[in-house]
């Protein structure tokens, strides 16, 4: 199973991802979690280009095609022999984050995205997503918590909310694979809310 935690920054979908990677390591599978940029060695390198900071230059054509250059390593190498060896992929993020960053946020369009990231992914696209809903100021505020402010400063709250806005959306669109969960609920609440989601889809 490819399962994938999708949400604004500062919505908590690393914590979710360990939580989640120990539950079904008791459950008895071999867990693989990665993120998305990055994951490899190549792909970790495309992500530090991607959010290299001096790149002020870097068009968000360009940036599209490189967030699809990661992924597409992180499938060949990553995800698809996993899941050819039947272990279950937790990542945090995929291609609904260039949906939503670069097709809602950056405006190039939610179908483009999609199109490009066709190719990139060789079939793979996750059984389960988890959306960890979470308002722009929200996000913001917690960033500034993590002392992972810097990039954000130049950002404006808008895009944040194209992105909070874009995320609901695509869980509008795509009901049937993508679970909203509010996540100003407690992190533990948050993981049961997962749980019984993975429990049904996996008959645990
Ligand atoms: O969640 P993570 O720390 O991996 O994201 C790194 C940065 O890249 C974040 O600021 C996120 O908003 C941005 N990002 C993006 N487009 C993506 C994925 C991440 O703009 N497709
Ligand atoms: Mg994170």
């Amino acid at each position: 199973i490819f399962i994938t935690i999708e949400g604004p920054d500062g919505a908590g979908k690393t914590t979710q991802r360990e939580l989640l990677k120990e539950y079904l390591e008791k459950k008895g599978y071999d867990v693989l979690i990665t993120r998305d940029p990055g994951g490899n060695p190549i792909s970790e390198a495309i992500r530090e280009v991607i959010l290299n900071k001096e790149f002020t230059e870097m068009g968000y054509m360009t940036e599209l095609l490189l967030y699809a250059s990661a992924r597409a390593q992180l499938v060949k190498e990553n995800i698809k022999p996993a899941l050819e060896a039947g272990q279950a992929v937790i990542a945090d993020r995929f291609v609904d984050s260039s949906a939503v960053y670069q097709g809602i946020g950056r405006g190039l369009g939610v179908d483009t995205v999609y199109k490009i990231n066709e190719f990139a992914l060789q079939g793979i696209m996750p059984d389960m997503t988890f959306l960890m809903d979470l308002n722009a100021q929200e996000g913001i505020a917690r960033k500034k918590n993590q002392a992972e402010l810097d990039r954000m400063e130049n950002e404006k709250i808008e895009f944040h909310q194209k992105v909070v806005d874009g995320y609901r959306m695509l869980a509008d669109m795509h009901p049937e694979r993508i679970v909203k969960i509010d996540a100003t609920l407690p992190i533990n609440e948050i993981h049961g809310i997962i749980t019984k989601y993975v429990e049904k889809k996996l008959n645990l």
